[in-house]
């Protein structure tokens, strides 16, 4: 099958890499140049390694990233919520990584067309030809939408499905580790914020990120004073992440949005990843989620099904997982949810 892939983020380059394996000829274009921006990090829980198993790239993602074996959230005024060993409750969380080596290892054996989009496209017959924005022209069998939470060709194909804002706004930037917290997710609960902390890069980095959960009550600007007063009153450890911030263009404040996709498919295209599932960030599995999107889709590419009963199989399979994940959850609620969902069957 000709497929083109549309988004080179962890979902796109996750199912460019299974269907590539499978011995489809896949095409991926991306929106971006090729230099890669750090980002921030992400944590890959065991359901996203068994994944990256499948596709042999296990081992290069295990050495660029950190572990982190513990979970401690505590309140404002220091004292301990919720302290978590993984391993004691069964949890494997495997890694955290920055979110530009996990691209950088999906990337390697894929041939990515930087700073392409798609300019229009129309089907004839059982194809679907597309014109992209160099004026190139080509005929696919399947196109697959992975271009993120606000995704285009979503919008393309059902308008009615759009992202939705939580009225969360979130902060996130590098700082230094937490020394005592250094093997540790580290969080602060108040009623109206959060903050987290987590290792990325061999443990000499941190990425940070702070979420105010009513947006309206705050001040939105990204400069270190703005953030420190916006965050100021969550504690010494607070104070301690905030006292690293120095430079206005290391901070980055995003709108928290959400996407729910009834319908993940229509004629030959497909939703996949934050496309078609973008949870609070909070929740930290999108990008396990999306890479076994990829998987799921490729294994019923392979089935003996006709495309449309394929992709009708795929959404049935992904859709009530993907919700799952999406419920907002606290701390305690939330290691419970990875106890059940982590290891259970896709
Ligand atoms: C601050 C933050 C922290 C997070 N932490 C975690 C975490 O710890 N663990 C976790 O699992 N998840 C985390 N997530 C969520 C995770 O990043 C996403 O769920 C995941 O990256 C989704 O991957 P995706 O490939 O679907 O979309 P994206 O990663 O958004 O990739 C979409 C790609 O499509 C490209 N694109 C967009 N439009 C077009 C177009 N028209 N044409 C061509 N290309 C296009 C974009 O440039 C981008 O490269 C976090 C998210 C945020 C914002």
């Amino acid at each position: 099958m000709k497929i083109l892939i549309c988004g080179a983020g962890i979902g796109g380059l996750y199912a460019g890499n299974i269907l590539t394996q499978k011995g489809h000829e896949v095409v991926i274009i991306e929106k971006s140049g090729g230099n890669l921006e750090r980002g921030f990090a992400l944590i890959i829980w065991s359901n996203g390694f068994r994944m990256l198993e499948k596709i042999g790239k296990v081992d290069a993602v295990r050495a660029v990233g950190t572990p982190a074996p513990r979970s401690h959230t505590e309140d404002a005024n220091g004292k301990t919520l919720v302290d978590i060993d993984f391993s004691d409750v069964g949890i494997e969380i495997r890694q955290i990584v920055a979110r530009r080596d996990i691209r950088n290892i999906l990337i390697k054996d894929l041939d990515i067309q930087w700073n392409t989009t798609i300019k229009k496209l129309y089907t004839k017959g059982d194809a679907t030809n597309v014109i992209f924005n160099n004026g190139r022209e080509e005929y696919f069998d399947l196109i697959v939408a992975a271009d993120g939470i606000h995704s285009r060709l979503r919008s393309s194909m059902i308008p009615s499905i759009r992202s939705r804002s939580m009225g969360w706004h979130g902060w996130w930037f590098w700082t230094d580790p937490l020394v005592d917290y250094s093997d540790c997710i580290f969080s602060i609960d108040s009623d109206d914020k959060s903050g987290l902390v987590f290792p990325a890069t061999d443990s000499t980095k941190a990425c940070a990120y702070f979420i105010v959960r009513d947006a309206s009550r705050t001040e939105s600007g990204n400069s270190p004073d703005s953030v420190r007063k916006q965050f100021g009153g969550m504690g010494e450890a607070a104070s301690r992440i905030m006292s690293h911030l120095h430079d206005q263009r290391e901070i980055f404040l995003h709108k928290i949005e959400t996407v729910i996709a009834p319908e993940w498919y229509r004629d030959s295209i497909v939703l996949l990843g934050d496309a078609a599932h973008a949870a609070s960030p909070v929740s930290g599995i999108g990008a396990s989620l999306a890479m076994e999107d990829g998987y799921v889709l490729a294994e019923e590419l392979d089935s003996t099904n006709p495309l449309p009963a394929a992709l009708k199989q795929y959404q049935k399979r992904r859709v009530l997982r993907a919700a799952a994940a999406q419920v907002e959850k606290t701390t305690r609620e939330m290691r419970d949810f990875y106890k059940d969902f982590l290891d259970s069957p896709i």
